[in-house]
């Protein structure tokens, strides 16, 4: 039983989340008739709601960021000390927590050199994308201004990351876009595009084949993410990075990544991308930088970027941006400390201990389960793609697919799912626990899931 439930009566709070508060990707019709779920208490891997029911937490707050777990008393700590001496000041000036973040974090990206701070993963790639087309106008004549983005991957809910977005569900009611961003296809092996051996090399050159046809001195930046989080859990197939990065090197094309779920610690590197020994020019992260004790996510950029900004003889050089709450010194010192823990726990490594452990679960639910199509994960960040039939890998009705959800909700644990309405990637169970995940969290995880997949397809 949480603490506040046991002192506290939560129907007034029921009632005004149910008068007033809008929430995200929520339709509220339901809501009319059923009490809104709010949750009041966190500690490690679990949460407790008003009713005072405890849920076992497989996505790490929905969205795959509270890396190092709920109830941090020390996070809670560093944030509360810094902000009574220090809470914010905007602009050009430097900070305590903001430099000290800034060199631990850097010492942990071999290659990489600048940090700039803002609020949350959409603006983080905005600005990555400011920075691209201020490069284009600075060095290239305005010429290399387009943006490549890949099928499935998302990179955030404002109006530009939208135009870099490859789930159309997710775009259809928003247009008209921002120009200039051009799609390129995704990698999944599963629903393979081409039949061929080397598949990773092969969906790479896809990449390029755009790029040979839009013009390589149009294209200023190719933006991925390491792993594709909402569109699918797409692990990368072998071979692909490599060549993704040739690639970019060839055409003299910025890598983007973002990081924004695969990164600190995610897949069991401080980074994704550092699986696959790339070196990228532009790295946007997010939820993980600070487990979500406080708003921050970063743009990274290497010294060569940085320089293309450093002209004092020239006023176009100045990158012409600015975030209020990048101001914010909670940020950073929230950060500093999920870095600590991180590196002090060990929770890389037991992030590759952990996800290797729900692998290997989940390869033995597919066993039993014939409506698991494929299984794909690296570190604690899998997917269990659901199928009506192995054969033409047809996908499930979603609404089966919401069914295996609610089953485990009611089993007392949270798992999610990816993006919705496309054939073929609505099907996907996701699962993210916190990087503090015991093998006793991962067998209770799939131990729900087992159970919720016989009870929903018999
Ligand atoms: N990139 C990726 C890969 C994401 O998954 C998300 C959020 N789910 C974003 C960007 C956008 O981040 P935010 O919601 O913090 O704007």
């Amino acid at each position: 039983m949480n603490q506040f439930a046991s002192v506290n009566d939560f129907s007034g709070v029921i009632s005004a989340d149910r008068a007033h508060v809008w929430h995200h990707l929520t339709q509220h019709k339901p809501l009319e008739t059923t009490d809104p779920r709010v949750m009041v208490e966190g500690r490690g891997m679990r949460l407790w709601d008003a009713s005072g029911r405890e849920h076992l937490d497989a996505v790490s707050g929905g969205v795959w960021t509270v890396n190092v777990g709920y109830g941090r008393d020390s996070i809670g700590e560093a944030i509360r000390d810094q902000v009574t001496r220090l809470n914010f000041f905007a602009g050009s000036a430097g900070s305590v927590p903001g430099a000290l973040f800034a060199q631990k974090l850097i010492e942990r990206m071999p290659g990489m050199s600048r940090v700039y701070s803002v609020n949350s993963g959409s603006e983080a790639n905005e600005k990555a994308f400011k920075l691209v087309r201020q490069i284009a106008h600075k060095h290239h004549g305005g010429k290399k201004h387009k943006i490549l983005f890949r099928e499935r991957d998302y990179h955030g809910s404002t109006i530009a990351t939208m135009s870099a977005g490859g789930q159309p569900e997710r775009n259809a009611q928003y247009g008209p876009y921002t120009p200039g961003f051009v799609q390129v296809p995704h990698c999944l092996e599963y629903r393979a595009q081409w039949d061929v051996e080397n598949y990773g090399e092969r969906a790479a050159d896809a990449i390029e084949d755009v790029i040979l046809r839009e013009g390589p001195d149009t294209i200023g930046a190719l933006c991925l993410e390491t792993v594709t989080a909402g569109g699918g859990v797409i692990t990368p197939p072998k071979g692909y990075w490599e060549r993704v990065q040739e690639i970019c090197r060839r055409y003299d094309i910025l890598l983007h990544l973002d990081e924004v779920v695969c990164g600190v610690g995610r897949t069991g590197e401080w980074f994704g991308y550092q699986h696959y020994g790339i070196q990228p020019d532009l790295v946007t992260m997010a939820k993980g930088v600070a487990s979500g004790y406080a708003a921050i996510a970063c743009l990274v950029t290497t010294e060569k970027v940085f320089d293309m900004f450093k002209d004092d003889s020239d006023p176009m050089s100045l990158f012409r941006d600015i975030s209020t709450y990048g101001g914010c010194t909670a940020g950073p010192a929230a950060a500093l400390e999920n870095m600590r823990i991180i590196e002090d726990e060990g929770l890389l490594e037991n992030t590759k201990a952990m996800g290797a452990r729900l692998m290997q679960n989940l390869g033995a639910l597919q066993e039993r389960h014939a409506v698991i199509g494929d299984v794909r994960g690296l570190g604690l960040f899998c997917g269990a793609e659901l199928v009506a039939d192995r054969e033409s890998r047809a996908p499930v009705d979603e609404k089966m697919v919401q069914a295996v959800i609610a089953d485990c909700m009611a089993q007392g644990v949270i798992i999610g799912a990816t993006a919705r309405a496309i054939p073929g990637f609505n099907n996907t169970l996701c699962l993210a626990p916190a990087l503090i995940a015991t093998a006793d969290d991962i067998d209770s995880i799939t131990e729900a899931m087992d159970g919720a997949l016989s009870r929903v397809f018999g």
